[in-house]
């Protein structure tokens, strides 16, 4: 039984706020902050006493601490293999109670796997793991499913257990090869997702893993033609022009020490680098080497497109001129992505206009800017569709026959709150997505303190806790909210200035408390009020990237490619669903309505889920060992909800007392009033009579803390000498 000592003075309680400030120091702080397991167990639970004591652990090298039902990982920074030894998963998958061990993805991982198992009701999990770029997402979502392929292997005969390796080996092998296509070295980390993933990993009714299932979410394509200086391109190009042998640079047209504007920082070594390990894991997914070859070569002529350069025409009739190094590098771009060169060239200058009632074409010679935004665009739709199909295919190779699975644990590796010095769209949907994601973290998290309280009989209600909806109902809310505001510029397709659109975002939701106040910038942006802090967000160009457009040429163009990997990329079947007749008003879909969509896809899924939270923190921006930055960890602290968490957690019962350890304490008081009980050290009538609900000993405990107080004074003065 727990025993709850009023929390925040501010807080809704009952029971009155001056209980705890006296309490604080009576109930003292005994133990050594770093071997503090639970950050609502810190006294009194504040911001800095709950950094302090993430800074004792992490320098005691203690990585994982709770915090009531989120587990906060601090990244290590350097290797701690025995922390994620097959010994040590079978320990936490062994032990009578995991949680009695000490705090671990394992026993997240142990937790989730027991409720699946649970014979009366299973129902599916789910691990939303959080945190900002290089704090350790997808670190902990791997050492998770290196967890379930031990814990939750097929056992027994030989044949059974080749084919569940096989299975459990397809799922691991999923990770390279999707970290290769979809990762990259950024500023913040050398391995960074670009693309936000939920794995579901799918097990039988003997809760063996039998297949996994992944769902991908906003690739940063844009990646693959333009590069932040420092930033490099996705691994795999670097794995290919490194790792390629000999024949295949020939057959690629990848000669050594060849120079590629898409390929910036060649010359760092990363251990991400290796071509080798992408290979063997897509053969493992059934990717064949001839499909691989086709792969790496599409992908080598993205390379060759990069160096495609455009001189400025001085005549607007006429079609920009191809810089003269660049005329080698469409026909090998030609060659590799078996297309015609002269219509290659052509669709890259000159757009086709359908016009009037005859929808006649009109050909219109592009600038030199718009040609590099369609050779952009053009490496864009490759990769986008390349990585669609692979992540499909992945999807077929380890996805379990429908009958062969009851249940699942979800994981969940999202990209973290994001605020840099300028936001556009991509940040809008992240934290869009992280707002949403908090909203279910908190009313999960509000459930199961309520479910708690009621256990033991208490009556409780947090009517002083704001929850974010204003926030979610300024950014998705109908009728009218930021998203519908951006999203009417692509449907009205009116030409409309960064400042247009500022004022009307301004002026029609000027009631919402959540839009901050725009004073200080002389760019056109807005304000979101988050509830992990302010962001503000530019309006220049966000109209045109939310209609992500892609010049319906492009995409005929490719569908009239002679290589076997691009006609299933671009079948010549499908219609152009890029191509708007200029007639029709229906609405494009929009960056921001396709993520809207996924969005809502993905939280009714954590909907039918019980969820549990890891948020990851990243000690210091350099990535160093034994380095706790307190300013850096407290920024994502509030930035990840935690500091919510605390709030809530002291809105409500934060510190909590167990019923043995209270007695042993304060049964002393007995003796100071005697009418209190009987007994010698228990302030319960008759302790060994085991009846006593938990609400009945509440309610005798109520006396015995008003007596605490009273009796502090006394008790003080008794301890002073003299
Ligand atoms: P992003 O959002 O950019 O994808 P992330 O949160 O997924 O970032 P990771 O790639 O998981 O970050 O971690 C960054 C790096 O930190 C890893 O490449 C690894 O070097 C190190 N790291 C993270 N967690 C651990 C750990 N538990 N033990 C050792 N090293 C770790
Ligand atoms: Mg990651």
């Amino acid at each position: 039984m727990l025993q709850q000592v009023n929390g925040h003075s501010s807080g809704p309680n009952a029971h009155g706020g001056e209980l705890r400030e006296d309490l604080q120091e009576f109930l003292g702080q005994d133990a050594p902050l770093h071997l503090l397991d639970d950050l609502t167990k810190v006294n009194p639970v504040t911001l800095e006493t709950v950094l302090r004591c993430l800074q004792a652990r992490y320098m005691a090298d203690t990585f994982y601490t709770n915090a009531g039902c989120t587990l906060v990982a601090l990244n290590p920074f350097k290797p701690v293999p025995q922390l994620y030894l097959p010994e040590l998963m079978k320990e936490y998958h062994a032990a009578p109670q995991p949680q009695k061990l000490k705090p671990h993805i394992f026993t997240v991982g142990e937790q989730t796997y027991r409720n699946v198992k649970s014979l009366i009701e299973p129902v599916n999990q789910s691990i939303v793991v959080s945190g900002e770029s290089g704090a350790g997402k997808t670190w902990t979502s791997r050492s998770l499913m290196k967890f379930y392929a031990v814990v939750a292997a097929s056992p027994t005969s030989w044949e059974s257990h080749k084919i569940a390796e096989r299975i459990e080996q397809r799922i691991l092998n999923s990770n390279p090869v999707m970290e290769a296509f979809g990762n990259a070295c950024t500023l913040r980390n050398n391995n960074s997702s670009r693309f936000g993933k939920f794995i579901q990993l799918q097990l039988n009714r003997a809760q063996q893993m039998t297949g996994a299932a992944v769902q991908t979410y906003l690739l940063e394509k844009t990646r693959v033609a333009c590069q932040a200086s420092s930033e490099r391109n996705f691994h795999i190009f670097y794995q290919i022009c490194k790792g390629a042998s000999v024949e295949e640079r020939l057959q690629w047209h990848l000669p050594e020490g060849a120079t590629f504007s898409w390929l910036p920082n060649p010359e760092r070594t990363l251990e991400e680098d290796c071509f080798e390990v992408t290979r063997e894991a897509m053969l493992h997914l059934g990717i064949d080497t001839p499909t691989q070859n086709n792969i790496f070569k599409v992908l080598a002529g993205l390379l060759h497109l990069g160096n495609v350069r455009f001189a400025d025409s001085s005549d607007e009739a006429q079609p920009c001129q191809l810089m003269d190094d660049a005329k080698c590098s469409v026909r090998t771009l030609a060659s590799l992505l078996c297309l015609p060169e002269d219509p290659l060239l052509e669709t890259l200058q000159i757009r086709t206009i359908r016009a009037g009632r005859q929808q006649q074409v009109f050909r219109k010679p592009c600038s030199q800017a718009e040609c590099d935004t369609r050779r952009d665009c053009l490496a864009k739709l490759v990769y986008a569709r390349l990585f669609d199909w692979l992540v499909s295919v992945i999807n077929s190779s380890i996805c379990a026959e429908p009958n062969s699975w009851t249940t699942f644990i979800g994981l969940l590796d999202v990209y973290g709150f994001e605020s840099f010095p300028d936001n556009s769209l991509e940040q809008l949907c992240i934290n869009y997505a992280n707002e949403k994601l908090q909203q279910h973290f908190v009313a999960h998290y509000l459930r199961a303190q309520q479910e708690e309280y009621t256990v033991e009989g208490l009556e409780w209600s947090f009517v002083n806790y704001q929850d974010n909806q204003t926030c979610l109902d300024l950014i998705e809310g109908s009728p009218i909210s930021i998203c519908s505001l951006i999203n009417e510029e692509c449907r009205l397709n009116r030409p409309s200035s960064a400042a247009q659109l500022q004022t009307r975002i301004e002026s029609a939701l000027a009631g919402s408390p959540c839009l901050g106040h725009n004073k200080l910038s002389r760019e056109p942006s807005f304000i979101v009020v988050h509830y992990a802090g302010p962001v503000r967000y530019y309006t220049a160009g966000l109209v045109e990237k939310n209609k992500d457009p892609i010049p319906p040429e492009l995409t005929r163009l490719l569908q009239q490619s002679q290589d076997p990997l691009l006609k299933v990329l671009f079948p010549t079947e499908e219609k152009s669903q890029e191509e708007p007749s200029s007639q029709s008003r229906t609405p494009v879909l929009t960056v921001v309505s396709k993520f809207k969509a996924s969005l809502e896809q993905l939280l009714q899924v954590l909907h039918g889920t019980t969820p549990h939270y890891i948020r990851c923190i990243k000690p210091n921006s350099q990535g160093q060992a034994q380095t706790f930055l307190l300013e850096e960890v407290l920024s994502q602290l509030e930035a990840c909800g935690l500091v919510e968490t605390i709030h809530i957690s002291a809105a409500g019962f934060p510190i909590r007392v167990s019923h043995q350890n209270f007695v042993e304490r304060y049964g002393l008081l007995r003796r100071l009033h005697p009418h209190t009980s009987p007994g010698p050290y228990s302030p319960f009538p008759d302790e060994g009579h085991s009846g006593w609900s938990p609400h009945a000993k509440e309610a005798m405990l109520q006396p015995l803390l008003q007596d605490i107080l009273h009796t502090l004074p006394a008790l003080t003065q008794a301890a002073t000498p003299g």
